[in-house]
């Protein structure tokens, strides 16, 4: 089998390449599948072979392609790795991938290697807790001031009045963990460039865990960086923790990259070859998933229990989010957060009654998952930006599997007849 060539790389699907592009079987017996590369180090033909590879690593000259570099050792390189990056990089539409042994390392050594003391970051609110607990908690701790404002469709109006010659990036989740909130990206990228200057780019990072990348694709509106808890719709079985991010600047991704080898945040490369597995499947369970989701916000809204349904599928063209769903989502997903009626005692009593949906953090998996943010995901972060996200009591977050959606409502009516 030769490999695809440019042209055809341009015009064939994610879902056709995700299953052959990265790996030649004949680099392996004709092994149809990528072998898992259990390995730690890898053997150089000979003494000058090394040395060459690790001058290329610490910048001293380059390769002249990318199958030129050898394989060195498995924190800083590994066929499986490599195999999943390239992969996700075609679903999202962009150079190059890094893998990461979990969402939060992927997060904590990007925003690490891009930004240092005296730099500032706008962040939007709600981002998934351990994102916001890193942004305030941490990387303060390092000299880096966090300005936040409220994600949404208007966040840019708010950001552009913090915006200053300092702010290194602007951080956001859209859609956000855990009430949907979108923020619209394009807007963000054009006042990021207003500031970006030559040698200074100001960063625009969208964490696409919720939807993407099937459903959104945030370098289309100008996002320099990408970021993925793999954990959840890539991995999609809740049986393994990953992470990833996408940047199409080489400079930037080499800085990364060298954090990623200098803190050790790799994937192992079982995981990694999970991920690949799992990606092959991505498109056919996400679409099931938001089918089930598409019904069950149907059910939940008209429901006397619910307060409201955070959920992008039941926008209205009247509500003001509409336009920036339509221009930025391909869909809705299948994550949403429900208001029950009262506040943290009601919700609790609609999760511990559930029979189907497991009462667990975690989204995106085949099978449904309720949580309740306030006190579970999103307990660590401070009270104020907990009230600027909307992170409130009686809020319940349900993410959809693939179960019948049937069974799921019987699941959620004889709960909430409970509350
Ligand atoms: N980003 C989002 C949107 C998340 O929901 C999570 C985890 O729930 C993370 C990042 C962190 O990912 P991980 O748990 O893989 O470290």
């Amino acid at each position: 089998m030769a490999k695809f060539t440019k042209e055809e790389i341009a015009r064939l699907h994610p879902e056709t390449l995700g299953l052959s592009f990265g790996f030649d079987p004949w680099r392996s017996e004709g092994s149809v599948k990528p072998p898992a590369f259990l390995t730690s180090t890898f053997a150089f033909k000979n003494s000058a072979e090394g040395k060459k590879f690790f001058a290329w690593l610490h910048g001293e000259g380059a390769p002249a392609s990318k199958d030129e570099m050898g394989l060195v050792y498995s924190r800083i390189n590994n066929p499986n790795l490599e195999i999943f990056e390239d992969r996700l990089a075609i679903w999202e539409g962009m150079d190059s991938a890094i893998s990461f042994s979990s969402g939060m390392a992927a997060i904590a050594t990007t925003l690490l290697a891009l930004h240092g003391p005296g730099d500032e970051i706008i962040a939007c609110e709600p981002v998934y807790g351990g994102t916001s607990v890193f942004l305030h908690d941490i990387l303060t701790r390092f000299g880096v001031k966090i300005h936040t404002v409220a994600a949404g469709y208007d966040a840019h109006e708010h950001a552009a009045k913090l915006m200053n010659p300092k702010v290194r990036s602007i951080y956001i989740e859209s859609p956000a963990n855990p009430n949907n909130k979108m923020t619209d990206i394009e807007m963000m990228r054009s006042l990021a460039d207003r500031y970006s200057k030559k040698g200074g780019r100001v960063y625009v990072m969208v964490d696409n865990t919720m939807t993407g990348p099937v459903f959104s694709k945030p370098s289309r509106f100008g996002a320099d960086i990408v970021i993925y808890s793999a954990t959840k719709f890539i991995g999609g079985h809740s049986d393994l923790v990953a992470g990833a991010v996408l940047c199409n600047d080489k400079a930037t991704l080499k800085k990364i990259m060298a954090h990623r080898s200098s803190l050790g945040g790799m994937p192992n490369p079982y995981t990694a070859w999970l991920l690949t597995r799992s990606l092959e499947t991505l498109k056919v369970r996400m679409e099931a998933q938001q089918v089930g989701a598409i019904k069950i916000a149907g059910y939940l809204s008209g429901h006397s229990k619910i307060r409201k349904v955070h959920y992008l599928g039941l926008l209205k063209k009247s509500d003001p989010e509409y336009a920036l769903f339509k221009k930025q989502q391909l869909g809705p997903g299948s994550l949403m957060a429900v208001d029950v009626k009262g506040g943290e005692k009601e919700a609790f009593k609609f999760l511990d009654n559930l029979r189907i949906f497991k009462l667990a953090v975690s989204l995106g998996s085949t099978e449904s998952l309720a949580q309740h943010p306030a006190a579970m995901t999103h307990a660590a972060v401070a009270p104020e930006l907990k009230k600027i996200g909307g992170v409130t009591e009686s809020l319940v977050r349900l993410s959809i599997g693939i179960e019948h959606p049937d069974d799921l409502i019987w699941d959620l009516e004889q709960a909430l007849g409970k509350v």
